[in-house]
């Protein structure tokens, strides 16, 4: 019997304009690696498109076949989502072209764009769209889940900054959604993720802003309790300029980090003021008070310069495993379960990040896009990240228990670009009392769910099926 896959490639061969990979191909090894080294999976066609055409020409061969599809843009998807094994990969790293109107102030970009080309193109513009921290994740998965980063606060979560999208949805036709055009698809896809079809093209708001005061500062062990309490606090009444971060985790030994410090438990804070830089001086000396002065450093940082410093922390091809959640407010106990986790993290990458939300992100009604809940203003990740096979299962039970520890004092809801593969359970909890419109949003526009390698919301058939 002739495989799925080389019945799509036998039928998109003629017509297709980008490139066809099958295992043995010059080009496929590299191809089929993601972001996340613990998903090693060999697709048996990745469709790397060339042009729009392609998009729906993959789509109608594939729904045609019945071959899991799944979709790609910069392969970040802790979840390992963008590859599977034996089926085919929509791939759209070829199409990341960036068109900005300065006057206008809104920039077409293309589904395969990373942060990092969207931002090198609106800078020359002196606009910025507020996204992500790591400029080599890909726009798309980013954008689609929400996308948080440090101008949250100041500009709303980079879905709020989408006018339109532009999409090829599971029977092959464009779809436009925007406020006026197909509105509900609109809603869904501000926060869904990848279950309504491949976006091949996003009409964003841009912002003038090219510069940051940037400051970081190590808080030693003993400071960790005492520092989050007062983050916690400070945070409440804190300037929408202020973005304050946290990273509970082992100081890497390296030249910037005092000797005392190295591979003890830290609390890494990673602050940037977005508005006038002699207003802020006081909000951030306070905020670094409780830190060892040698580990301080305030400077001003040009936007591009932010937007890629923590690139080399998160590279291509180590192991990763996550689990996140939100809190309306961070008690005592929660804290100190924090507080003992630091103590035993298993790698020295694996840390507890921290960032608070509120501003711009939570003036937007929960009812107004798919994306969860904005009025927890603590958001947490536990993101480990190691490089040896054997350390996999300490990594992971390390997560997993903290989590459970932590859960109880959660607010429900979950933020789908922050949650691993296994959480699948957890997806309602994401969307909450949004859930219902979600599945009839699926329902129409995907009622086989073509689309299901996302965080997945099945159509109403098919959740009647299974229940
Ligand atoms: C190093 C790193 C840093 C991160 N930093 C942040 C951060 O600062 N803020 C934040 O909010 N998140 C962050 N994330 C999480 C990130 O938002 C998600 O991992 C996101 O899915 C990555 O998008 P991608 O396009 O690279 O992923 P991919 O793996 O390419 O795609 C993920 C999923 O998105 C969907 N998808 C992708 N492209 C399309 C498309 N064109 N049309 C339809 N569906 C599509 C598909 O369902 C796909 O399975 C980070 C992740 C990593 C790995």
């Amino acid at each position: 019997m002739v495989e799925a896959s080389e019945e799509v490639y036998s039928s998109l061969r003629r017509r297709f304009k980008g490139d066809l990979l099958r295992p043995g191909n010059s080009g496929y090894e590299d191809a089929r690696t993601i972001w996340n080294g613990m998903v090693a999976r060999a697709p048996g066609l990745i469709a790397r498109c060339a042009e729009v055409s392609d998009v729906p020409n993959a789509v109608r061969a594939a729904s045609e076949i019945g071959i899991l599809t799944a979709v790609r843009c910069g392969g970040h998807s802790l979840a390992g989502f963008s590859t599977c094994d034996g089926g085919m990969v929509i791939d759209l790293s070829r199409m990341r072209q960036v068109t900005v109107d300065p006057e206008a102030r809104r920039a077409r970009i293309a589904g395969g764009c990373l942060l990092g080309s969207v931002d090198a193109a609106t800078q020359k513009a002196g606009l910025v769209f507020p996204s992500g921290v790591v400029s080599h994740t890909g726009a798309s998965g980013l954008i689609l889940g929400g996308g948080t980063g440090w101008l949250t606060r100041r500009f709303g979560l980079s879905c709020d900054n989408v006018e339109g999208f532009t999409l090829v949805t599971a029977d092959s036709s464009f779809v436009r959604a925007d406020s006026k055009e197909n509105p509900d698809l609109f809603w869904a896809l501000r926060g869904g993720g990848g279950n309504f079809g491949v976006v091949i093209e996003f009409e964003l708001k841009l912002h003038p802003f090219t510069a940051v005061v940037l400051a970081e500062g190590l808080s030693p062990e003993a400071n960790i309790r005492p520092l989050l309490e007062y983050w916690r606090d400070f945070m409440a009444e804190a300037p929408v300029d202020l973005k304050w971060n946290i990273d509970l985790r082992l100081a890497p030994h390296t030249k910037k980090v005092p000797l005392e410090l190295c591979g003890r438990p830290v609390a890494s804070n990673s602050l940037i003021w977005t508005g006038d830089p002699e207003a802020g001086r006081p909000y951030l000396e306070r905020a670094l008070s409780m830190c060892s002065k040698d580990s301080v450093r305030t400077k001003i940082v040009s936007f591009l310069n932010l937007q890629t410093m923590a690139d080399s922390d998160f590279p291509h091809g180590r192991r990763y495993y996550t689990k996140s959640g939100y809190f309306t407010y961070l008690d005592d106990g929660t804290i100190d379960r924090m507080v003992e986790a630091v103590a035993t993290i298993p790698s020295s990458e694996t840390q507890i990040e921290l960032a608070y939300l509120g501003g711009a992100a939570a003036e937007v009604a929960g009812t107004e896009t798919a994306f969860g809940d904005r009025s927890a203003p603590f958001i947490i990740n536990l993101l480990a990240n190691w490089s040896e096979v054997s350390a996999d299962a300490g990594n992971i039970s390390w997560i997993r228990g903290l989590f459970n520890r932590l859960r109880p004092a959660m607010k429900p809801g979950v933020y789908i670009n922050f949650m691993s593969g296994d959480e699948q359970d957890r997806v309602p909890e994401a969307y909450q009392e949004r859930w219902d419109r979600m599945v009839t949003v699926k329902s129409h526009y995907d009622p086989n769910n073509f689309f299901r390698l996302n965080q997945n919301v099945p159509p109403r058939k098919l959740s009647a099926q299974r229940s």
